[in-house]
C-alpha cells in the first residue's frame, strides 16, 4: 500500500502528527522501533500549556499528581512559590505516550511497532522505508524519532544540534509524607546545570542536567541531589541528551518534515519538550495536509511554510528563553537571589508554563528590574530575615 504520510517515531510529536493526518482522511502510517507501552527517560511533567495544546483533558489513569508549588533551592536558600492554579501534571511517560498512540489509532492511523527504521530511499514520488522486518512506501514523511533522529540522517538533512544538554535520571521510593503537589529545582548542584525532584505517586524522579563543559560532574550532582531527599545513592541511572539550543539547521527536506526533539524544539531554560513536540507534530501534519488539499507535491519548497508556522507559534519566544538560560547559568546565584527576592518573576515563569505569559515579557521585566536591584534602590532594602522593606 502507498501511504500519504509515514510518521517515524511514536512519541508525543509523532502520534500527534499521525492523529492530525488520519483525522483528515490521509492514509497514515505510524512506525516505532519499540513495543508500546515503552519506557521513556523523562521527568514526566506535562505543563498546563502542553495539555491545552492536546485539546482534550487527560484521563485520570494518565495523571499521577497535579503540581501547584515550585520549591527552588540554591546555596541552602529555599524559595517556595505557591501558584493559584495547577501549572503541571506529572505522568508516567509510558502511559501518557501510549494514550496518545491510542488516540492516533482511533483516528485511523495504521500503527506498526517494533519497526526500527534503517533505510530511506527517495523515488520520484514516494519514499521506500526499510525497517528490520519490512518495507513501506509513503508519499511523504514526518521524522519524529527523537534527539538522535535516524530519519533526518537517512534523508540527508543536516540535523546537527549546536548544543545538547546531558541529563541523568533515576527513580527512588517517596517517603510517605512527601508532598505530591510540589516540584523541587536545585540550582547549586553543579555549574551550568540544575537538578529536579518530581513526585510520581509513590516514587520520586530525580534528575540532573547540564550544558556542555560540566558533563563529568553529573554523577556527583545526582548523588548530592539524592542526599537532599534523604535517600540512598541510586543504583539505576539513565542518561539522555536534550537539544536545547534551538531548531536543527534543516527541519524540512524534499518530502520530509522533522518535528519535536528531532527538530531540536525544546525550551532551553526549563527543558520542557513535550509541549513543542505536540505543537510541531500538529504543524507538520497541517503543512502536509495543506499540500494534499491544494493538489501540490510535498516538495521542499511547498513544505517551507512549516518553519514560519513554528516561528510564529513558539520558536520566536524560545529565543528569549535561550537568552534567559544563558544569563541565568552564567550567574546562577546572582540570578537566583534576584528572582527569589522578586517572587513575581518566579510567578511569571509559572505563568509561562501555563501559556499565560511569554519569555519576551519576562526578559523585559528582568531587564527593567535587575539594574534597579543592583543599584539597591529603596524598594530593595532587605531586613536581616530576607524580607523586602518597601
Ligand atoms: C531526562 C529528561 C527529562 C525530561 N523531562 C521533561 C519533562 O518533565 N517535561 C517535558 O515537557 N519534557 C521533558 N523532557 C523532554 C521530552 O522528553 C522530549 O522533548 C519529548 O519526549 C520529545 O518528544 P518527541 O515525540 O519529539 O520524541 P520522543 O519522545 O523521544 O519519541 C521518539 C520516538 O521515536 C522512536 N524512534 C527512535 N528512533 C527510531 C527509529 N530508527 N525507527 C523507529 N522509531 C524510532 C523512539 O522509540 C520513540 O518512541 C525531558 C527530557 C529528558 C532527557
Amino acid at each position: 500500500m502507498l501511504y500519504d504520510v509515514a510518521v517515524i517515531g511514536a512519541g508525543p510529536a509523532g502520534s500527534t502528527a499521525a492523529k492530525f493526518c488520519a483525522m483528515r482522511g490521509l492514509k497514515t502510517l505510524l512506525l516505532d522501533r519499540q513495543i508500546f507501552p515503552r519506557p521513556k527517560t523523562c521527568g514526566g511533567g506535562i505543563t498546563s500549556a502542553a495539555i491545552n495544546t492536546i485539546g482534550f483533558p487527560l484521563p485520570e489513569h494518565t495523571v499521577l499528581s497535579q503540581v501547584h508549588k515550585l520549591r527552588s533551592i540554591i546555596n541552602n536558600k529555599t524559595v517556595s512559590i505557591p501558584h493559584p492554579r495547577p501549572f503541571m501534571v506529572i505522568t508516567e511517560r509510558s502511559v501518557f505516550d501510549n494514550f496518545l498512540v491510542e488516540k492516533a489509532i482511533e483516528a485511523g492511523t495504521d500503527f506498526q511497532q517494533n519497526e526500527n527504521v534503517k533505510g530511506l530511499t527517495k523515488e520520484d514520488r514516494y519514499y521506500t522505508i526499510k525497517t528490520h522486518h519490512n518495507s513501506f512506501k509513503a508519499k511523504a514523511l514526518i521524522g519524529a524519532d527523537g534527539v538522535y533522529s535516524a530519519a533526518a540522517k537517512l534523508a540527508g538533512l543536516n540535523s546537527r544540534y549546536k548544543s545538547c544538554a546531558l541529563c541523568l535520571t533515576t527513580e527512588i521510593p517517596a517517603k510517605s509524607n512527601h508532598s505530591l503537589d510540589e516540584i523541587q529545582i536545585n540550582y547549586d548542584l553543579l555549574p551550568k546545570g540544575y537538578g529536579w525532584v518530581f513526585p510520581k505517586g509513590d516514587r520520586l524522579t530525580l534528575g540532573v542536567g547540564c550544558f556542555e563543559g560540566s558533563y563529568g560532574m553529573l554523577r556527583k550532582a545526582l548523588t548530592k541531589l539524592a542526599v537532599t531527599t534523604r535517600s540512598e545513592t541510586p543504583d539505576i541511572v539513565k542518561g539522555h541528551y536534550l537539544p536545547y539550543s534551538g531548531q536543527s539547521p534543516e527541519c524540512v527536506g524534499d518530502g520530509i518534515i522533522l518535528a519535536g526533539d528531532a527538530a531540536g524544539f525544546v525550551d532551553p531554560f526549563t527543558g520542557e519538550g513535550i509541549r513543542y513536540a505536540i505543537i510541531s507534530g500538529m504543524m507538520a501534519g497541517e503543512t502536509l495536509w495543506n499540500c494534499y488539499r491544494n493538489g501540490v507535491p510535498p516538495n521542499k519548497k511547498n513544505l517551507a511554510g512549516y518553519l514560519n508556522k513554528c516561528h510564529q507559534g513558539f520558536l520566536r519566544d524560545l529565543k528569549y528563553s535561550y537568552m534567559l538560560a544563558r544569563t541565568f547559568f552564567a550567574f546562577p546565584s546572582v540570578m537566583h537571589r534576584f528572582l527569589s527576592e522578586n517572587p513575581k518573576m518566579y510567578s511569571h515563569l509559572l505563568n509561562i508554563l501555563e501559556g499565560r505569559y511569554s519569555y519576551k515579557k519576562l526578559i523585559k521585566d528582568v531587564a527593567v528590574e535587575l539594574p534597579k536591584y543592583y543599584l539597591n534602590l529603596p524598594k530593595y532594602q532587605f531586613s536581616r530575615t530576607g524580607q523586602i522593606r518597601e
